[in-house]
């Protein structure tokens, strides 16, 4: 058995992840700040009655449990495992994507409840506590956005944190708009039918995070690593005749593990055979923890009879 203890972080990062990982201080200060925004926002809707209001703080919520999960994996990813947790506690990050999923399930679902009430029974919302909370969204969002955009626009997860911020800024954009439509038109169903679309956006982004999650619970075979290569890889291994008991799975959000067994005929592999295998697993398809298990021949192995 041969192991690869090379633990270096993977970019395999979240929809909200709107930070790099690795920075403790800009996390602390990013997940503060959007905090902060979240509750002025939230007192401001219920105090203008706006529920597109509501919404827009529902989906800064969501970006906020995002930051907070993406600097929780950095900071439990530092945590020894002991010798019971063995495992250490990496594996929380795939319990706190679960809850943070579930959390945004049950906002969105009451936002849209709401929203529903009120468009059935529209009710004066929204005026100029609205327009400029949502104006100081956009501000904050499109601010965030070009710094993203400063350095380092080639990296995919920098990119992708500027597209999710200026599409927040446009959102923020949106329901500042709408405050001036109700305004001028005293259209009040025009805010819970917002929030509708807003709560909407909240859920598409939340089922994959959810779906992602819960392929890690159920230790599926991460994203990005294709198990019949990986097997046509093992398979192909000079002396390899057979592969069985192929595991791949996740132990973090950022850490692949693999189990198998190889039969080969006795005598067949070098010295530094695993030490290979488990190098090349980690340089072909990112798994670091690799794990195999050399059967001499088929009716050899008691595991799998
Ligand atoms: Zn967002
Ligand atoms: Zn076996």
């Amino acid at each position: 058995m041969a192991h690869s203890h090379d633990h270096h972080a993977h970019g395999h990062g979240y929809d909200h992840d709107h930070g790099a990982p690795g920075r403790g201080r800009a996390f602390v200060l990013g997940i503060g700040l959007n905090l902060a925004f979240v509750a002025v926002e939230a007192i401001a809707g219920l105090a203008s009655h706006s529920m597109a209001l509501l919404a827009d703080a529902g989906h800064n919520l969501g970006d906020v449990l995002g930051l907070g999960l993406a600097w929780g994996a950095t900071v439990l990813a530092g945590v020894k495992p002991s010798t019971r947790r063995t495992f250490g506690f990496r594996r929380t990050t795939i319990v706190a994507s679960v809850a943070n999923s579930l959390v945004l399930l049950f906002v969105t679902g009451g936002l849209t409840w709401e929203s529903i009430r009120r468009l059935l029974d529209p009710r004066p919302a929204g005026g100029v506590t609205m327009i400029a909370v949502a104006l100081v969204g956009t501000v904050i969002n499109t601010a965030s956005a070009l710094l993203f955009l400063g350095d380092g626009r080639r990296d995919l997860n920098r990119r992708s944190a500027f597209l999710h911020l200026a599409s927040d800024a446009v959102l923020s954009a949106g329901v500042a708009m709408t405050g001036a439509v109700i305004l001028v038109t005293h259209w009040y169903w025009l805010d819970p039918l917002v929030s509708i679309v807003l709560a909407f956006a909240i859920l598409v982004g939340t089922w994959s995070l959810m779906a992602r999650s819960m392929n890690l619970m159920l230790d599926a075979v991460p994203e990005g690593i294709d198990p019949a290569a990986v097997k046509a890889f093992l398979s192909a291994l000079p002396g390899v005749v057979e592969v069985h008991d192929l595991h791949i799975w996740a132990m973090s959000t950022t850490e692949t593990a693999l189990t198998a067994h190889v039969v080969m005929p006795a005598a067949s592999s070098g010295p530094t055979f695993l030490a290979d295998v488990c190098r090349e697993l980690r340089d072909m398809f990112g798994i670091e923890h690799a794990t195999l298990q050399v059967d001499p021949a088929p009716a050899g192995c008691v595991s799998c009879t």
